[in-house]
């Protein structure tokens, strides 16, 4: 179980750390007293640390009581009537906040009032929502020299003119746009250039990341990280083939994408690259011979200007649950025994926190920060995982912690050089890996996995040794100098927010619909805000004229199936919003209720045929399944057990015609034919009515 250390004795502790960070300048650009001060949030992190942490001090444990709203922005672009996730980070800019939508929109608002001032809409094609794992979310931008840069859901990475929003220039960036790429992350930037990866690895596609030239969009350098099925692009992609074997499954692209973290460390001038999960899942599915499959799970070094590779760490060698390492990096310079050290630190999804010396990618600490199953330890001399066999499941069924939702994942951490601790939104789930049964098919989703169920599964004693109560979302403070957590705070639903540190107060949301400050030093909750909507983003911080605001987005989706109990999803309607916080703001409105469900009378399924009502149940698990949730459960789609009688006889014109492409529901005529789409609908009515006596 986790303790809450003794704070008198915690406190001495950090405080002296603290003062000798400060004196070595490692404090992130302490601004003072902010005052009068003007001060933005101009990158994705914050900062060049990306540490997620503002020295502005208007807004502190003393006073935070007095929050309240200062504006509020809800006119975001929605297709048809399916909200969608929110998850970006927005920037602040000379007074002008950039953030981001669903559909890769583009939205400059004033930052003191949230007076739109204009608006880009990049037009993604609504049937390319069909290629995402995970809803047509967007994180954000990237601003820079009167420019501001953004990547779109299909595949381009544009530039607007920061003042107006006129397009600049516009580049593709896919090698193959037959494939499932998509772009959800935000660009972000060295010191001369702009760099862009993209999402997919559970779809099949081949990861890599790409860099361009700022004032004109052309390719500077372009790294891969895995083998392809032609000649190597790079040296790199040499060295990784010989970590996979020769039989591997090219032609499914083994995934590795960069869909999310990297970081620029101006002093090294490496740009730091998180890399995704293999694709498929199973490794050996993957690579039958075996190998540790480069650079998946890892993090890389690359030379900002070259994109050669300088070091790499592997996270989870031969993955198989999904253990992306894109989670958010954070570069400090940490007292570690007697010296002081360079440092990157990553939350990955496989459940350590790991320590790295920055230069060189040597491991300096790497210890489980919730639920470990899968691995014991990390050895501290050879940076390698030691398996736990009971998580493997090539030839039967293993409950593995964490899930392959990660113990953290997109959601980022902050790190307060005050306190010198990392506040991780930490995710606490066992899974489920049931083996191979079907061939894989790059359209749909690599691995059976599911939540470990007591009730079913005779489970209860593994949860019952968990650290929380599974699936729940709680913040953890780590003091990643001495490799341990330090307090954790109220466990909360599913799904948690991202982290803001600002002075000495830990700021984060959740899918509870509830803005939280806590106290950085020992996590108490100073003040509570309930907005009625889920919040995932991390939250930012600024100061215009002297006034300094909190800004965060609300909206749950993502990889979201199914809203999760206690979500304010399931009491309010799930809008897309956006809201700025001050001292002695005004009070917040909840947006409407939800309106309870009417269920229509059940349709007639007599002469539905029970084992074509069969198929048309995988084949829905296999092609409609990651959006619609069957049987009612309340999601963001359209609840398909519920629809009027006309709208099962318009089937065929929706999903094989694209009658509803532009809101995001694609068409399927290239995978399905009208007697399967027959199938679905016929599994769909018939389910519907054999089900209303079980509910
Ligand atoms: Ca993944």
């Amino acid at each position: 179980m986790f303790s809450i250390i003794n704070l008198t004795n915690g406190f001495a502790t950090h405080a002296s750390r603290v003062r000798t960070l400060v004196a070595i300048g490692c404090a992130i650009a302490a601004l003072g007293g902010a005052e009068a001060q003007t001060v933005g949030w101009p990158m994705h992190g914050g900062n060049a640390n990306d540490a997620r942490h503002s020295e502005l001090t208007s807004i502190d444990a003393g006073n935070v009581g007095r929050l309240g709203l200062a504006w509020s922005f809800e006119d975001f672009v929605v297709r048809g009537r399916t909200h969608r996730g929110m998850q970006a980070t927005p920037l602040v800019v000379d007074g002008l906040m950039y953030v981001t939508g669903p559909w890769s929109v583009i939205y400059a608002l004033d930052a003191r009032t949230g007076k739109l001032l204009w608006q880009h809409d990049p037009q993604v094609p609504g049937g390319w929502a069909r290629k995402a794992c995970c809803d047509v979310v967007n994180r954000g931008v990237a601003v820079a020299e009167g420019k501001v840069f953004s990547a779109t859901l299909d595949g381009y990475l544009i530039a607007l003119d920061a003042r107006d929003g006129r397009l600049l220039w516009r580049e593709d960036t896919l090698i193959d746009r037959k494939r499932a790429y998509t772009i959800t992350g935000a660009p972000r930037l060295t010191d001369k250039l702009v760099v862009i990866g993209n999402g997919g690895g559970e779809l099949g596609v081949r990861g890599y990341v790409s860099a361009y030239e700022r004032d004109t969009g052309e390719l500077a350098w372009r790294f891969f990280t895995v083998p392809g099925q032609g000649p190597d692009e790079h040296p790199e992609v040499g060295v990784a083939r010989a970590t996979w074997s020769r039989d591997s499954r090219f032609e499914f692209g083994l995934g590795g994408t960069v869909w999310d973290s990297m970081t620029f460390d101006p002093e090294s001038r490496l740009l730091y690259v998180g890399v995704g999960n293999g694709s498929p899942w199973p490794a050996w599915v993957r690579s039958p011979g075996g190998g540790d499959n480069l650079y998946l799970s890892s993090i890389l070094a690359l030379d900002a200007d070259s994109g050669r590779l300088k070091w790499h760490y592997q996270t989870t060698p031969a993955d198989s649950w999904d253990y992306t390492a894109t989670q958010n990096m954070i570069l400090a310079d940490l007292r570690l025994g007697a010296g002081v050290r360079k440092v990157i630190m990553q939350a990955p999804k496989n459940g350590f926190f790991y320590v790295l010396d920055r230069r060189t990618g040597e491991l300096l600490s790497a210890q489980p920060y919730t639920d470990v199953t899968w691995a014991t330890r990390v050895d501290p001399v050879t940076g390698r995982p030691q398996l736990d066999a009971s998580a493997r499941y090539e030839h039967g069924q293993a409950i593995v912690a964490p899930s392959i939702a990660g113990g953290h994942n997109w959601q980022p951490m902050a790190f307060s050089p005050r306190t010198g601790l990392a506040y991780i939104p930490v995710l606490t789930e066992h899974m489920t890996f049931v083996p191979w049964r079907d061939g894989y098919r790059p359209d749909t989703i690599s691995v059976e996995a599911r939540v470990a169920d007591p009730a079913k599964t005779g489970d209860q004693d593994l949860l019952l040794e968990s650290r929380w109560s599974a699936p729940q979302s709680v913040l953890v403070a780590w003091d990643p100098a001495r490799a341990k957590s330090i307090w954790h705070g109220p466990v909360r639903p599913w799904w948690g927010g991202g982290v803001l540190s600002t002075a000495n107060v830990i700021v984060q949301g959740g899918s509870d619909g509830l803005l939280m400050v806590h106290d950085a030093t020992n996590g108490r909750v100073l003040k509570t805000i309930a907005v009625g909507t889920a919040i995932s983003a991390a939250p930012i911080t600024y100061a215009i004229d002297g006034v300094q605001y909190i800004a965060v987005v609300a909206g749950l989706g993502g990889s979201i199936k199914t809203f999760p109990w206690g979500s304010a999803a399931l009491e309010h309607e799930n809008s897309e919003r956006l809201l700025v916080f001050r001292l002695d703001g005004g009070p917040l409105r909840l947006p409407p209720r939800v309106t309870p469900k009417v269920r229509r009378a059940p349709l007639d399924h007599s002469n539905i045929d029970a084992a074509k009502a069969a198929r048309g149940s995988q084949l829905f698990l296999d092609h409609c399944g990651r959006c619609h949730a069957p049987n009612g459960i309340p999601n963001n789609y359209p609840d398909l057990w519920n629809l009027p009688a006309a709208a099962y006889a318009a089937f065929e014109t929706i999903v094989l015609r694209g009658a509803l492409e532009h809101a995001g529901m694609p068409r399927f005529d290239d995978v399905l034919s009208p007697a399967d789409v027959a199938d679905i609908r016929d599994f769909i009515i018939r389910d519907d009515a054999l089900s209303r006596g079980t509910r």
